[in-house]
């Protein structure tokens, strides 16, 4: 159960509720979030709910039976959408597009990015400067020296960014140059990473592990939900299958049942669910149609000089396309 607090709650009211909860015996957590404040409620218990409704203090009350209770569709009327400033946003009407490269790497590199996001339109621009790699001898990215520059840059052009972050002490020294803080697919269950990064008021796109079940996402993103941060994305890039014809398994069930689930605003990142260059653009408009709030792919001037993932990197003319498919796609989809 989900108690929504009314914003100007007395102490004394509050201590009135937990006692009703109590009673029936149901255990409370107080959740505190930059947008509320809620009491989340665990247990089994019938009773009549109005109980609760009727109590001084209570703005809603709703019952919740999922294992994630913050992030889930049963006490939210209607989507979640999260604002970047300057007219950008993700979730709503619109498809958002995020693209970039796998790796930040030089400076040439952001600069005719930027140029190739702008022509197109894109306002969001993903590239790693920390990278996990399977090799510890592959190339790990530019680390702080390549953000800052990649944020000098993107900041002319009024490009926002969404980057990587590993670990809890890399949060503090990214936070201003960072729009979205991007967690991989694997550190989606560092409940460490995910607790902290609910302190922060800046948005989180979480991404799906490569084994993680639907629940398993889900109750990550509760983490952070229930540490104060709502700004949350949640992105399926494919997962760990017994297939080896590609990369991994893109789940198009999971848009569908995110969507369903969720309130939350669900991404799309067809270039990691398949691996395979020539397939991005397939598997992107069937997330659009299976109902993705947004798409975030790679891109690279020269794919096959890339210093990571170039094998399922678009090149600027193939992006360009890719880009006018899916806005195309995406002005039919309330004909469907
Ligand atoms: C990436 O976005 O480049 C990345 C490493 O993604 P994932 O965590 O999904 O593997
Ligand atoms: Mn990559």
């Amino acid at each position: 159960m989900i108690i929504r607090l009314e914003e100007k709650i007395k102490e004394k009211q509050k201590k009135n509720i937990l006692s009703i909860v109590k009673s029936i015996g149901y255990k409370s957590a107080e959740v505190k979030t930059q947008a509320g404040n809620y009491f989340v409620c665990i247990g089994s218990r019938e009773f009549d709910i109005r109980l609760i409704g009727s109590l001084d203090g209570v703005a809603d009350v709703h019952r919740v039976s999922d294992s994630y209770k913050l992030v889930s569709k049963k006490w939210k009327v209607g989507y979640s959408a999260v604002s970047l400033g300057d007219g950008v946003k993700v979730g709503g009407k619109e498809l958002t597009i995020m693209a970039g490269p796998c790796s930040i790497e030089s400076e040439e590199q952001v600069s005719s990015m930027v140029k190739h996001l702008v022509e197109n339109g894109v306002r969001i621009m993903r590239g790693g400067v920390f990278k996990p790699r399977s090799s510890p001898y592959a190339f790990r990215g530019m680390g702080m020296a390549g953000l800052k520059m990649f944020h000098r840059i993107c900041k002319k052009s009024g490009i926002k960014i969404i980057t990587e972050v590993m670990q809890v002490s890399q949060i503090a020294e990214m936070y201003d140059y960072v729009d979205i803080f991007q967690v991989g697919a694997r550190n989606s269950q560092n409940f460490n990473l995910l607790d902290e990064l609910g302190k922060v008021d800046k948005p989180v796109l979480l991404k799906r592990g490569m084994s993680g079940t639907i629940d398993e996402l889900l109750q990550s993103a509760e983490y952070v939900f229930s540490n104060g941060n709502e700004k949350l994305l949640l992105c399926e890039r494919g997962i760990r299958t017994y297939e080896t014809a590609y990369r991994n398994t893109f789940d198009i069930n999971a848009i569908a049942v995110l969507k369903e689930k969720s309130h939350l605003p669900v991404i799309a990142d067809p270039s990691h669910g398949i691996g395979v260059r020539e397939h991005v653009a397939a598997v992107a408009l069937a997330a659009a149609v299976a109902g993705a709030d947004g798409i975030i792919y790679e891109v690279h001037e020269k794919p096959e000089e890339a210093a990571s993932d170039g094998q399922q990197t678009l090149n600027f003319s193939e992006s360009s396309e890719f880009v006018s498919k899916l806005r195309k796609l995406d002005a039919l989809k309330y004909a469907l």
